[in-house]
């Protein structure tokens, strides 16, 4: 099964969608985590698209096109996928839909805007593994150190109130309109997340999933 995680900046898709992931053995897609791991190699890309990360701007929709085509076809992806971070303009969705692909659903992550400003402001996370911490609501046990392999943590250039605030702007201007095209190809399940946590939120997704998937 292929699902469409759609979200604003910190709505928790990334978390949700290592969740899913884990549970249906699909594979999670985060154009994000492309592109930062592109930046972290310095490969060309990376160099290109480096500043526009930092500063919370869109990369433009034909590299991201191309990026999203190349690792759709991997093999890992044939079994089903979870797209975490794409669509964000209405010419990706639309190229998208034309790609061939039969998409279950779109999951939307709802939460207030001012929660997730706290959300993000405290995030840290491990690379390599992708865990999410939060300084105050689910902190590592050693602080700056990830659980389990003791590594540091890192706070993405992207979370400070100021970059935040900007990538909000981006979501609400370009990528949130997205979501009425979306579902007017695709079902759509809204999950409230405002002030749950994150198990909660998955409990409610696992349910509508296990009665899709069946
Ligand atoms: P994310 O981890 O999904 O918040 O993505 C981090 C950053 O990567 C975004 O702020 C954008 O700069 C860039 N990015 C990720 N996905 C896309 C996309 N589909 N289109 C354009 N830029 C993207």
């Amino acid at each position: 099964m292929n699902i469409i995680l759609f979200g604003a900046p910190g709505a928790g898709k990334g978390t949700q969608a290592a969740l899913i992931a884990n549970e249906f053995s699909w594979q999670h897609v985060s154009t994000g985590d492309i592109l930062r791991s592109a930046v972290a190699s310095k490969s060309p890309l990376g160099v290109k698209v480096g500043s526009i990360l930092d500063a919370g701007g869109l990369v433009d929709d034909e590299l991201m096109f191309n990026l999203l085509r190349q690792r759709l076809s991997q093999p890992d992806c044939q079994n089903g996928f979870i797209l975490d971070g794409f669509p964000r303009t209405l010419q990706q969705a639309k190229t998208l839909l034309t790609m061939g692909f039969d998409f279950s659903c779109v999951l939307y992550l709802e939460v207030e805007q001012e929660a997730i400003i706290q959300r993000l402001s405290n995030r840290r996370i491990h690379v390599a593994s992708g865990r999410v911490y939060h300084t105050v609501y689910n902190p590592p046990k050693n602080e700056g150190l990830d659980d389990i392999t003791h590594e540091p943590l890192i706070r993405r250039k992207d979370d400070y109130p100021e970059r935040i605030r900007d990538r909000f702007q981006v979501f609400n201007e370009s990528t949130f309109p997205v979501l009425d095209y979306l579902a007017s190809q695709i079902e759509q399940k809204t999950i409230h997340s405002t002030g749950l946590a994150a198990e909660e939120i998955f409990l409610t997704i696992k349910e509508y999933l296990d009665l899709k998937n069946k």
